[in-house]
Formats: structure tokens, C-alpha cells, sequence
């Protein structure tokens, strides 16, 4: 058991992950600006943001990769920036960009890193085994990194996190390059993953993990503009999302989240507190909508 752990939960040990008014600056960049959450076992947490608005550098805060430059992090009560070993005992987290071995096969690459994660050779085949028939890749066990396709080595960098059984799960964008089936896959075995572990998953598109968070991180600009379940969320935006026609565009429009040109002119979707156009009505909101209506204040 953890130290600092209290009590046992269907025979796993919950974790309570704090994020204490949490700042990051890269020289004179804030990328994260006084961050507060708590997180929890048995939550799928989508980290969501637009490019740039500081994902990445959370994630890495909370793999203990970077410090942050004022605020605490605790795993159970233990501050991480002070005792990384806490948090690196027991996170999985594949970043972004993955390191490419393009001459070793997927075997191979897998026993590498099983290795260098210190999990004794037996454990490591059987988990290696049981993640790759998870993620359909048992026929590509011979094959070479270099010659995966860009979803197989996704997918493969996620069974990388996965080993070793972590209880934290923490990775940046998880469904870059895979294709709708493999998308589905991958979101269905971390919503498995989450019920006993804190599984956090960044994208900038919504979509991605709209039927699998169970909580919403919202960042913009390096602030946490919402937290909270995907339900408050859409509920933030209901009375504000309207469709409407429009012959042509119109100059310095807000709050569009969809605009498809038809034959009888421009389908709009916008979220605004005001009935935006004369014939516009009002429908029901969708997570992205009110991900757009937060940001857009
Ligand atoms: P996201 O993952 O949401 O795209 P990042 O965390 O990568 O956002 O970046 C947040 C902000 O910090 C961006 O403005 C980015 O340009 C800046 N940034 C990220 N890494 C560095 C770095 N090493 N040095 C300086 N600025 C950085």
C-alpha cells in the first residue's frame, strides 16, 4: 500500500491526485497559471484545450518531468515536486512525441521498455501478451517500428504506458493518427482502465473523449476555465446554442461552432447569450458548443 494511503476500495487503494494553485513559466511565457483540482481513482479526466493553450505542460507537471514554478502537487498527501519518486512509481504517461526506434520490432521495443521499467521478464510477456491482443496488434508483434503505420505506433506508445499497471494513466493526445475503429478501441480500454485509476487524457478536439470523461479540465490561455462533470458543462451552454441560414458570411462573427455551405446558403451554429439572427432557433447544446461558449466568456 501506498504511504499516506488510507483505506482499501474494491481491493485497490484510492488516490487522491491535488493540484495546488499550480503556475509553470517558461522564462517570461506562462504556459500554466494557478491551476487548483483534485482528482480521484475511478475518473476518465479529459484535458481539454486548443493548441497552445498549455495541455502539454500540465501533463508534464503532473509526470513529474518539469517543476512547477510556484504551487504543490500532491499524490495522497505526498508533494511530487519534492518526492518525484512517488508519482514515478506508479504513473504510465506517454507524451506526445515518442521517441522512434524504427529497427526493433514491436516486441522487442515492448521488452525494451517493460525492461527499463524494471517489470521481471515473466510479468512483462504476460502483460505484453494481454495489451497487444487488447490492442489488435498480435499479428504485428514481428513487425519493425519503422515500418508501423502512424495509428500502430500510437498504439503501441499507449501499451508502453500501460505496463507495469500503473494506477495514474496519463496521456497527450491519445487518438492523433488513429482511425475511427482504432479511436473507439483505444477510448473503450482507458474508460475500462479508469474505473479503478485516475486515467487523464488531453485533446484539443472534444469529440474525442465526449462519450468516455467522466470530468472536464478546461484550459485556456494556461487557466482552468472549467471543472467539472461533461453534464455541468453542457448545461453552462443550454438556452445558447442556435442554428440558423444566412445567405453569405458575415463580417467579425462569434461563437460559430458549425458553418456548412448548403444550396440554399450557409447553415450556422453559434453559441451567444442573445438570439443572434432574427431567424435563428434555439437547439440543444453539445459539449463542444459549450466548450466554445466558455472560452468565447
Ligand atoms: P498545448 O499542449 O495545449 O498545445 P503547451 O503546454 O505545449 O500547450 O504550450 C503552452 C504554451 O507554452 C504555448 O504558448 C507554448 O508555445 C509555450 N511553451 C511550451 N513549451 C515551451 C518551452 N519549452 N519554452 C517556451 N515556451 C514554451
Amino acid at each position: 500500500m501506498r504511504k499516506g494511503s488510507k483505506k482499501s476500495w474494491k481491493g485497490v487503494v484510492p488516490m487522491e491526485l491535488v493540484l495546488e494553485d499550480i503556475t509553470k513559466k517558461y522564462k517570461d511565457k506562462t504556459a500554466v497559471q494557478n491551476v487548483s483540482a483534485t482528482l480521484h481513482s475511478g475518473q476518465l479526466i479529459g484535458l481539454i484545450g486548443k493548441n497552445g493553450a498549455g495541455k502539454t505542460t500540465l501533463l508534464k507537471l503532473l509526470s513529474t518531468i518539469l517543476k512547477p514554478t510556484s504551487g504543490r502537487i500532491l499524490l495522497d498527501g505526498q508533494d511530487i515536486v519534492k518526492n518525484p519518486n512517488v508519482m514515478r512509481s506508479t504513473v504510465g504517461y506517454l507524451p506526445q512525441e515518442v521517441s522512434a526506434y524504427p529497427n526493433l520490432t514491436v516486441l522487442e521495443y515492448l521488452s525494451y521498455i517493460a525492461s527499463v521499467k524494471g517489470i521481471k521478464k515473466k510479468d512483462a510477456e504476460k502483460q505484453i501478451n494481454s495489451l497487444l491482443a487488447d490492442f489488435h496488434l498480435e499479428n504485428a508483434r514481428g513487425k519493425c517500428m519503422g515500418n508501423c503505420s502512424g495509428g500502430m505506433k500510437q498504439r503501441v506508445g499507449i501499451i508502453c504506458a500501460l505496463l507495469g499497471d500503473p494506477q495514474i494513466i496519463i496521456i497527450d493526445e491519445p487518438t492523433t493518427g488513429l482511425d475511427p475503429e482504432e479511436r473507439i478501441a483505444v477510448r473503450n480500454i482507458l474508460s475500462r482502465l479508469s474505473r479503478e485509476r485516475i486515467v487523464i487524457l488531453s485533446t484539443h478536439i472534444v469529440s474525442d473523449i465526449e462519450a468516455v470523461a467522466s470530468r472536464i479540465l478546461l484550459l485556456q490561455q494556461g487557466s482552468l476555465v472549467f471543472n467539472g462533470s461533461p453534464e455541468e458543462l453542457i448545461a453552462k451552454a443550454k438556452g445558447c446554442v442556435w442554428e440558423y441560414m444566412l445567405p453569405s458570411l458575415q463580417e467579425n462573427m462569434k461563437g460559430i461552432s458549425s458553418m456548412v455551405q448548403t444550396e440554399k446558403g450557409i447553415h450556422i451554429r453559434q453559441v451567444s447569450r442573445k438570439k443572434p439572427w432574427e431567424q435563428a432557433v434555439p437547439v440543444n447544446s453539445t459539449l463542444e458548443d459549450a466548450c466554445l461558449f466558455v472560452m468565447e466568456g
